[in-house]
């Protein structure tokens, strides 16, 4: 290896290791459900996004397998070369129908995208008002598209005024956007989304939603758009086919001007060989299911409460979340890094999220209540976050 390469590595691994900011990566032995196992031990699962439980769920294990036994295993080459299949044509109906609009664009991940669709649309002659605890790949995207960013203080509805005002008046872009995670993934606050329509309509802004960890969840799992009855008003509704939904790949649903155009520029869709068809079907086979059964999302709301409310019956206080998504806000990472191993140690999975998934000094423990938990479940978990809370004076 290099030796600056190697000096480089060394003295940033050490560094990141100091602070506590260096995760340790753990593998799972069976399958991402509520009780998971990691080194023959088994534990219950607060840290996944499967939110329904649906990543392992018969109907969609079935229709994977039925398509790849149908169309392969690999979709054979990029979407416009010769990688569209009728699967993927399928996906991107059920997504718009999921989503109430016209058509959609399905990619291989939520992350790329973000990294496509802000890209394919926003230039260097225009500005993006970007929340400023958007996703990483919201920033990604930001960046790429070479527009000049403007931050905005985190659901700060005057700030965004204040700021889509200046950006108008200084006449200096061609088109100015804002773009919001529809539900924040680390706190759990939902988007203001009525308050930022009509900032939007005030000022002509486009308006981008990633509705990542709203889909499944929000709108009786239509999302967070659908929730506050805003189909109409926002022009980019993204949302990630990996979480809630149990699988894998992204999308942005919109009018069919707007997929058309980012199927001629939205570069992973260019460049990048399309989803499995197995996880197409999958997806297609996970949206029947939410569709069918908003009794689902019902569940997953209704464990969430459930768990809320008995961390707080034995003392921890929660920050103000509006989702399932439950934050155990600690501060220090050091500290963060203790808890989470003591609760693994006792059986509770859930991972410490620290900078830079978060800002520096609010490092956390983040709670993701599923759909699968049994109340048994749950139960134990707060009898083991109420020994560990005791010892380490938490609580
Ligand atoms: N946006 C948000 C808000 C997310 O939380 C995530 C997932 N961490 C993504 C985008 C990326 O989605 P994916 O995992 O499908 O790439």
């Amino acid at each position: 290896m290099s030796e600056v390469l190697q000096t480089y590595l060394r003295e940033n691994l050490d560094d990141l290791k100091q602070k506590g900011l260096l995760n340790s990566i753990d593998v799972l032995e069976d399958h991402n459900g509520p009780i998971i196992k990691i080194n023959g031990q088994e534990m219950i699962n607060l840290a996944s996004n499967n939110y329904l439980g649906f990543a392992s769920r018969d109907e969609l294990k079935d229709a994977d397998m039925a398509a790849t036994k149908k169309w392969g295993v690999g979709a054979g080459a990029v979407r416009p070369i010769n990688g569209t299949l009728m699967i993927h044509k399928e996906l991107e109906e059920k997504i718009a129908q999921f989503k109430g609009t016209e058509a959609a664009i399905a990619f291989q991940s939520g992350f790329n995208c973000n990294m496509g669709a802000i890209s394919a649309v926003m230039t260097k002659k225009d500005a993006i008002l970007s929340d400023e605890l958007n996703h990483a790949s919201i920033i990604d995207g930001c960046r790429l598209s070479g527009a000049k960013i403007i931050r905005v203080k985190h659901q700060d509805m005057d700030d965004l005024r204040q700021k889509a005002k200046e950006a108008t008046e200084s006449g200096l872009y061609e088109k100015i956007m804002y773009i919001t995670d529809g539900v924040f993934s680390m706190d759990g606050d939902v988007a203001n989304l009525p308050e930022a329509v009509k900032v939007a309509e005030e000022y002509n802004l486009i308006t981008y939603v990633d509705d990542a960890h709203g889909s499944g969840v929000m709108g009786h799992g239509k999302g967070t758009v659908k929730h506050f009855g805003l189909q109409d008003k926002i022009d980019f509704q993204m949302g990630t086919l990996s979480k809630a939904i149990g699988v894998v790949g992204g999308y942005v649903a919109g009018t069919k001007e707007l997929i058309e155009w980012l199927k001629a520029r939205g570069r992973p869709f260019l460049f990048s060989t399309s989803l499995t068809p197995g996880a197409s079907a999958a997806c297609i086979a996970s949206l029947d299911l939410i569709m069918d059964h908003p009794e689902y999302v019902d569940q997953l709301w209704d464990n969430a409460k459930y768990f809320k409310e008995n961390l707080e019956r034995i003392g921890f206080t929660l920050s103000k979340s509006d989702t399932p998504i439950t934050p155990v806000i600690l501060g220090d990472e050091n500290k963060t890094q203790q808890f989470s191993n003591k609760l693994i140690e006792n059986g509770v999975y859930v991972k410490p999220i620290v900078y830079p998934t978060v800002p520096l000094g609010t490092g956390r423990i983040r709670n993701m209540p599923m759909r699968t938990h049994t109340k048994e479940m749950l139960d134990q978990a707060i009898t083991v976050y109420e020994k560990v809370g005791k010892e380490l004076d938490l609580i």
